[in-house]
């Protein structure tokens, strides 16, 4: 997967826990032509105005030699892709128990971002990918990387650059049309249909005309399939809001489960 908008650092772990908390430290790679010091600026503006158990912590910005380094809470276990791919290895499907639980954490953090973030704003994440999906050590699912994310007034269709990663990017965004946070719905429905069919990301330009339902395989309930084709839907305004997910009895009872 190539990001349309080329992401920049690195991540390292600082050291072993024991005697102190580990964090991870992202640290700026220059690519000439591009404003990454803006990128940034906004990354670390989005996460020191996030708090939310489901999103990754930001601690602190350190200046090094000139070079800025993002602090943050160091998530072990990896990321969503590791998982993934850890089962397509094993050729073992993704408990259902288990997708639900990842599902309503990410769709936590999501609404946090979408509906309570400072007031009349919203923030919009636009790079969400396996990638990006953390596990603490604990397995706490923690969304990161926000050095795409924009801040949009709440409930407008604002944002217009192309910006994301191929697979996961709704279709009004490689319109080019205006989008607000009905994109990052559509993205979280592409996660739920690669967690379900352990398959490349579903809009991956393979030639296949069977409903987004059906190749969801038969193990899974009809309540999860019909979940990712209404995230999946083309017209963004028949797509679910956060808000209207967590007002479903059946996400309210996902949510019970991981409580
Ligand atoms: P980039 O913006 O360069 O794509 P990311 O922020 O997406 O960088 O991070 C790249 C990878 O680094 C992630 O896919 C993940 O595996 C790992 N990573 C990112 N943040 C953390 C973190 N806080 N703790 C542990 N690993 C992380």
């Amino acid at each position: 997967m190539v990001p349309v908008c080329p992401g920049y650092g690195i991540k390292e772990r600082l050291g072993e826990g024991g005697f102190g908390t580990v964090y991870a430290i992202k640290v700026v790679k220059l690519s000439p032509g591009m404003s990454n010091l803006d990128l940034l600026e906004e990354e670390i503006y989005a996460l020191s105005q996030l708090s939310h158990p489901n999103i990754v912590s930001f601690i602190e910005v350190v200046e090094h030699k000139s070079v800025k380094h993002i602090v943050m809470e160091y998530c072990g276990r990896g990321d969503l892709r590791k998982f993934l791919n850890f089962h397509l290895e094993l050729c073992a499907t993704v408990p259902e128990s288990r997708i639900k639980s990842i599902f309503v954490q990410l769709l936590l953090a999501l609404h946090h971002c979408h509906h309570s973030f400072f007031g009349e704003w919203s923030l919009l994440h636009r790079d969400i990918k396996p990638e990006n999906v953390l596990f603490s050590e604990n397995g706490t699912v923690k969304l990161g990387d926000f050095g795409l994310s924009k801040i949009l007034e709440a409930s407008q269709q604002q944002a217009i650059s192309f910006v994301g990663t191929p697979g996961y990017l709704a279709p009004e965004v490689f319109a080019g049309k205006r989008y607000g946070a009905k994109a990052d719905m559509f993205s979280l429905g592409c996660l739920l249909y690669e967690m379900c069919a352990l398959d490349a990301p579903i809009f991956s330009g393979k030639d296949n005309k069977q409903p987004i339902q059906d190749r969801i395989p038969d193990t899974f309930s009809p309540e999860v399939k019909s979940l990712a084709g209404s995230l999946l839907q083309h017209e963004p305004s028949k797509r679910p809001s956060s808000a209207d997910l967590l007002s479903r009895r059946y996400v309210a009872e996902w949510l019970r489960e991981i409580s």
